[in-house]
């Protein structure tokens, strides 16, 4: 079964790495035209030569792009629809978690975290709705955590910040369900990702190897499947609700965290 992307836009957010490289790679490999951002220039450009040296034919479009800049974000879109002459899809994946407990969280952290997980979704909702109205199966598919359902303590801003996207996320697929577009998220668990190779260049014993790390932590957090995801795992559940596929599902959620969800 295809999931009928085939001449189909996409956008996907911070889509120079980890989960949204993974989510690029497969909407191409899917015949889709697809424009990605991020911050950094040459991971924008590195990603942009992997893509295109997998799938010469590709279209592909990249921004240097901070999606917590309203002008940035304007601009993006305004490229994609010069040079794609439309969109379909919306995958906002661009951001970061904070570890930090409540005596630790200063105040300005707590605003950085609401900002960056309210408007990496926002800015993005706001300049692409005007392109997705016109899409006859418009969708945008939020990245979201478990920490939405599940807070952690160490965690604590990125858990609560995490719970109100997942809010959002249902209001915004209620109001948008008149245009014909779906919105849904997915809930990640542990994903292996640049995020986590930060972590472990930072670990306390630097004997360990990445696997004994990795592996230590999922034990550590009981997560049934004992491993973290692979990019391309959430990649899928991604493009399976961006898709033609999913067309009867909105205000949804798909879980992937390997059973780490603890709550029925
Ligand atoms: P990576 O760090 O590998 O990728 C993050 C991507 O987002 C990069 O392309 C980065 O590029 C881009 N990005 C970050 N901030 C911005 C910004 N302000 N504007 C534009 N682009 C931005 O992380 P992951 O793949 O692990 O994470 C993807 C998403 O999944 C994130 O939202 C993360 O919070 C979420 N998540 C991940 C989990 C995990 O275990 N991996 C768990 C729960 C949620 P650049 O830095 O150049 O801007």
């Amino acid at each position: 079964m295809s999931f009928q992307l085939n001449g189909k836009n996409a956008v996907v957010t911070g889509g120079s790495s980890g989960i949204g490289l993974a989510t690029v790679e497969l909407l191409v490999a899917e015949g889709a035209n697809v424009a990605w951002c991020g911050r950094n220039e040459q991971r924008l450009t590195e990603s942009k030569e992997f893509i295109l040296s997998r799938y010469p034919n590709a279209k592909v479009l990249t921004a240097t792009c901070n999606v917590l800049d309203k002008q940035d974000v304007i601009q993006f879109a305004n490229n994609v629809e010069k040079e794609f002459g439309g969109i379909d899809i919306l995958i906002n994946n661009a951001g970061q978690g904070r570890v930090s407990n409540f005596e630790n969280t200063a105040d300005e952290d707590w605003l950085k975290e609401i900002e960056l997980k309210y408007f990496s979704v926002l800015h993005p909702v706001k300049a692409f709705l005007p392109a997705l109205k016109q899409s006859n199966f418009g969708s945008i598919t939020n990245v979201n955590s478990l920490l939405a359902l599940q807070p952690e303590p160490h965690m604590i801003a990125t858990s609560s910040a995490r719970a109100a996207l997942l809010n959002l996320t249902h209001s915004l697929a209620h109001e948008f369900s008149q245009y014909n577009i779906r919105v849904n998220s997915i809930l990640l668990g542990m994903v292996e990702s640049a995020q986590w190779k930060r972590r472990f260049a930072e670990r306390s014993d630097q004997d360990q190897s990445w696997e004994e790390w990795i592996g230590n932590i999922a034990k550590k957090r009981g997560i049934p499947m004992a491993r973290l995801g692979k990019p391309e795992e959430p990649a899928r559940a991604l493009v399976f609700l961006a898709s033609p596929l999913a067309s009867y599902t909105t205000g949804s959620t798909i879980d992937v965290s390997g059973g780490f969800n603890k709550h029925l």
